[in-house]
């Protein structure tokens, strides 16, 4: 399996430390507000990461932080006059229960900043005995960026090229404008733990250093994070690490791209964020899962209505095609063994995809051309029925199989294809029940012989977008937009 390493910026086979096993830490949410769609992107990432992991057999430990104690949770608690820890609890409450809908496994461990304090201070109080961190007069610790020779090494930025990009007016007791706060004095009114430095509170980029040394150890196979983390959080999560443990944090450094949507960078102030509760009103939570694995996890990707429809027709496409192989298989109970080239080749194809760095649009793209071959085989009238059936029941368990690594077919049936058929009618004024009584009525037409009323009926249908389809078995009807794919 390659990965591509944000660290080295190639591809390379991914080797653990230890043979079966992998260490994965990925940074999580500031719960200062609600979680929107990116928030969702990188959980649906390091979870299909995680996965697919253990697809192949390794025992994953999978950690993942929230950030609990910051500026922003601060403001935002003051602002409601409640207590900081207690409005970043309600928030990650908040946070779990989106995630639960969009059917994200929970990591092995939920790190809390708040919950790790001492380990923190241990881990500050260490740095300072080394010298590469100094406490101020004011109660503030700083780390020395100019100590740790490797600084930008994650990032490609050059110390002296950063220099002039910072502020030159430096915050009192600070050395040097390049360095950061690993630990912050207290403010009035600020959430505040005893220290060797006084009362504060931890820096940002020191909790996951922290988490990840406390819970996986010195180096751990992969760090993953959102492509806006890299610099500074990572790159000072290397200098902090490195400079304590003098080992490699992480062997394979993982980025997700970010989310726009309709073509503009998602923010609150342009009006275009969505966040995870809305998206989950709006969509059925695997046609959101699905418009994230079809792209690859690391682009950017733009994730507007256009996509979550186009995701909607594609899975409406699959699991149509679903519950025709399980009519078939309903109606046919033999089995004979026979062998076949799709059905015996869809974990290899599944897994050549996933071994080059998660490739999930390569994955995703077989499905068109296994479907379509099982949308052929049904037609087909010359081979057997208990050989068609033994090939049908193979591609389904093997697609299931597979796929639901990614959180893919993992819905009922007959519910995803109401759900999405009942918006879209929705969607063009009318409800199910009419359609329902217009298909009688044409029933009844046919039965009288009064085929030009039936015909009527069936071009008026079509006019607003409904298909009529006979069959032995009778009428059924669908939408035209779903099936254009
Ligand atoms: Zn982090």
């Amino acid at each position: 399996m390659k990965i591509y390493n944000s660290l080295t910026r190639r591809k390379e086979e991914f080797k653990p430390i230890e043979k079966d096993s992998v260490k994965m830490y990925a940074c999580g949410i500031t719960v200062y507000d609600d979680s929107h769609i990116g928030h969702a992107r990188a959980s649906i990432t390091y979870d299909m990461i995680c996965c697919y992991l253990r697809f192949l057999g390794y025992k994953v430990k999978y950690v993942r932080n929230y950030t609990d104690v910051d500026d922003k949770i601060i403001a935002r608690a003051n602002s409601l006059h409640m207590d900081a820890l207690k409005y970043s609890e309600d928030r990650i409450r908040a946070a779990e229960e989106v995630f639960k809908e969009l059917e994200v496994d929970f990591p092995d461990v939920k790190a809390k900043a708040s919950e790790n304090i001492d380990n923190i201070i241990e881990f500050v109080t260490k740095l300072i005995e080394k010298g590469y961190a100094y406490p101020t007069e004011k109660g503030d610790v700083y780390y020395s960026v100019r100590k740790f020779k490797e600084y930008g090494k994650l990032s490609n930025i050059n110390t002296e090229d950063l220099l002039n990009g910072v502020r030159k007016d430096v915050e009192e007791g600070k050395q040097d404008p390049l360095d950061f706060a690993v630990w912050k004095s207290a403010k009035p009114g600020e959430i505040s733990w005893k220290s060797p430095w006084g009362e504060g509170r931890p820096g940002w980029h020191i909790e996951c250093s922290c988490m990840v040394l406390h819970n996986l150890g010195e180096t751990i196979d992969i760090h993953g994070g959102g492509k806006d983390l890299i610099f500074p959080h990572h790159e000072n999560e290397i200098a902090q690490s490195e400079a304590l443990t003098g080992k490699p944090l992480a062997n394979y450094w993982i980025h997700n791209g970010l989310i726009k949507i309709n073509g503009q960078k998602m923010s609150k102030s342009l009006g275009n964020s969505l966040t995870i509760k809305q998206a989950l009103e709006l969509y059925n939570p695997e046609v959101i899962r699905y418009a994230i694995v079809s792209k690859s996890y690391s682009s950017d990707i733009d994730l507007g209505e256009g996509e979550f429809a186009l995701a909607e027709k594609h899975l409406y496409y699959f699991y149509n095609t679903m519950k025709s192989i399980n009519n078939f298989l309903a109606g046919n109970t033999g089995r004979e063994e026979v062998e076949n080239d799709v059905a015996d080749k869809i974990e290899a194809k599944f897994r050549e995809a996933m071994d080059d760095d998660f490739n999930t649009p390569v994955a995703v793209a077989s499905l068109f051309s296994d479907f379509k071959y099982v949308n052929n085989l049904l037609k087909d009238s010359k081979i057997t029925t208990d050989e068609k059936a033994y090939i049908l029941e193979k591609i389904r368990n093997e697609i299931v199989r597979c796929y639901s690594v990614i959180g893919l077919f993992k819905e009922d049936i007959n519910d995803l294809i109401y759900s999405l058929k009942k918006k879209y009618i929705n969607k063009l004024g009318l409800n199910v029940d009419d359609i329902n009584k217009k298909i009688e009525e044409r029933a009844q037409a046919k039965a009288d012989r009064n085929y030009s009323v039936a015909d009527e009926i069936r071009s008026q249908l079509d006019s607003i977008g409904i298909i009529v389809n006979d069959s032995k078995e009778g009428t059924t009807w669908d939408i035209k937009e779903l099936y254009s794919l």
